[in-house]
């Protein structure tokens, strides 16, 4: 069995590898780039390798990290994600989260730094963020060590199970007609658990999904399809005034604003992030990731 570590740089991604693995640790290059990869066997289960992802912020298309850690996980099939998350920095590692629960892997989120969390006397309510997202959550403090190997064994639990719970989320009417158009011209050719996947990417027009679907589903789309799929984009671009990336962006940034009023009670209870913040993150995320 195979389980990917995924998560933004600096939410504790190492700490918590090296206390699931402990010394049965192998470190190489991901092929054909020098990018560090490591994996190594869980702690008491020799059959589960966990393979340490670079850190992301999301999985577009723009630099090696993201182009590393998504290949990996739609062209390598791992048996399931454990997606680790900075509980002090929700609103920006939840971005990524919402990308990984379209890939179609069962998945475990486990909310790290809750020692810090705590100290801040804020709380972050684990059940509505589970609702929210449709997989399990665990507080963790991989610092501590603690609830480490409790998240790591309901990831295997989740991979045995093949447990895909669907997650909840939807984009805004005008976007899911014409995802589902592209998903009807795709529909039979594409894994069932990754259709949502290409057809979000589809749609965004990123620049590497021809040349995946191509590789890992055998599919091209005609050329008379794929005007068919730019002309929908474009009359819901112009319905909604931004270009279609930007579209999906702003409106994943909607739905963590929405988590986030849910599933965390701030000691400071007063507004956290200010919409010039946000502005400033979408656009970082964009060009800078
Ligand atoms: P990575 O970039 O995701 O691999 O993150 P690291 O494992 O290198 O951790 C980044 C920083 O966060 C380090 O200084 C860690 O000591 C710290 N850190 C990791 N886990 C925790 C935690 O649970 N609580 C606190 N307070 N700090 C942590
Ligand atoms: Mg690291």
């Amino acid at each position: 069995m195979k389980i990917a570590l995924a998560g933004n740089p600096n939410s504790g991604k190492t700490t918590l590898f090296n206390l699931l693995t402990g010394s049965n640790q192998f470190v190489g290059n991901w092929p054909g780039v020098t990018v560090e990869k490591k994996t190594g066997k869980l702690k008491g289960d020799d059959d589960v390798e966990i393979v340490d992802l670079p850190g992301v912020y999301s999985l577009s298309p723009y630099s090696l990290e993201e182009v590393v850690s998504r290949n990996f996980l739609v062209n390598e099939k791992p048996d399931a994600v454990l997606n680790i998350i900075d509980g002090t920095n929700l609103e920006r590692n939840l971005y990524l989260t919402t990308q990984l629960l379209e890939l179609g892997i069962p998945t475990v989120i486990a909310v790290n730094m809750t020692d810090a969390v705590c100290k801040n006397g804020d709380k972050i309510h684990t059940e509505e963020l589970e609702k929210n997202l449709g997989c399990p959550v665990f507080e963790i403090s991989a610092l501590k060590n603690k609830g480490c190997m409790e998240a790591a064994s309901a990831t295997v639990k989740r991979a045995l199970e093949k447990n895909t719970e669907k997650y909840p989320f939807s984009f805004d009417s005008c976007v899911e007609q014409c995802l589902s158009f592209i998903e009807n011209l795709t529909d039979g050719n594409v894994s069932k658990e990754k259709s949502r996947w290409y057809t979000v990417k589809l749609f965004e027009r990123d620049s590497k999904i021809l040349e995946q679907l191509k590789e890992n589903e055998n599919f091209e789309l005609t050329s008379e399809n794929l005007s068919l799929i730019e002309s929908k984009i474009k009359a819901c671009e112009e319905e909604m005034d931004d270009d279609s990336e930007s579209i999906i962006t702003g409106q994943r940034y909607k739905y963590i604003e929405s988590i986030i009023k849910s599933c965390v009670t701030k000691k400071n209870s007063k507004n956290h992030f200010s919409t010039s913040d946000k502005i400033d993150r979408i656009v970082t995320n964009k060009y800078l990731s």
